[in-house]
């Protein structure tokens, strides 16, 4: 531990930390990162559900997931403005299916969306107009209540 600056007293740094969901062993290229903790482990916990269909998370779950927190990759493009948490709703392009994703970036969530066109609906080739579907199907994501 350093010594505590005083005159940074009153302005806590924020200090983004980053998870990765491979580094608790699943197959998938999602990853978030968080101002705090508290808000990585929420996202992580929707996630998880979501995806992974684990509907609560164990202690011991928790305690791998917060074990695999990272300090960001590359924090210097995060520092001012850290990116929010984006949605996609497969309903959104037409198809008669209530699955949704969030992550952070539109890559990610095209990553995701074409792994379930693949496995839910048999689209093995995730075309370019595909993409493009999904990627203007994008939108900011409205939190867990809107979406309710
Ligand atoms: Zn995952
Ligand atoms: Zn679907």
């Amino acid at each position: 531990m350093k010594a505590v600056n005083f005159k940074e007293f009153g302005k806590p740094k924020i200090v983004p930390r980053e998870f990765l969901c491979r580094s608790i062993g699943n197959d998938c290229s999602w990853k978030h990162l968080a101002k705090t903790e508290e808000l990585l482990l929420d996202a992580a916990a929707l996630h998880l559900r979501d995806v992974h269909n684990i509907q609560s998370l164990s202690v011991e779950l928790i305690g791998k997931i917060k074990r695999s927190f990272l300090n960001p990759t590359s924090v210097s493009e995060y520092e001012s403005d850290i990116p929010e948490l984006k949605e996609f709703r497969c309903r959104d392009i037409g198809m008669a299916c209530s699955w949704k994703y969030l992550a952070q970036t539109e890559e990610l969530i095209v990553d995701g969306a074409a792994v379930h066109a693949r496995d839910v609906h048999g689209i093995k080739d995730f075309s370019p107009e595909m993409i493009a579907k999904v990627k203007n199907a994008v939108h900011v994501w409205p939190g867990e209540k809107a979406a309710a």
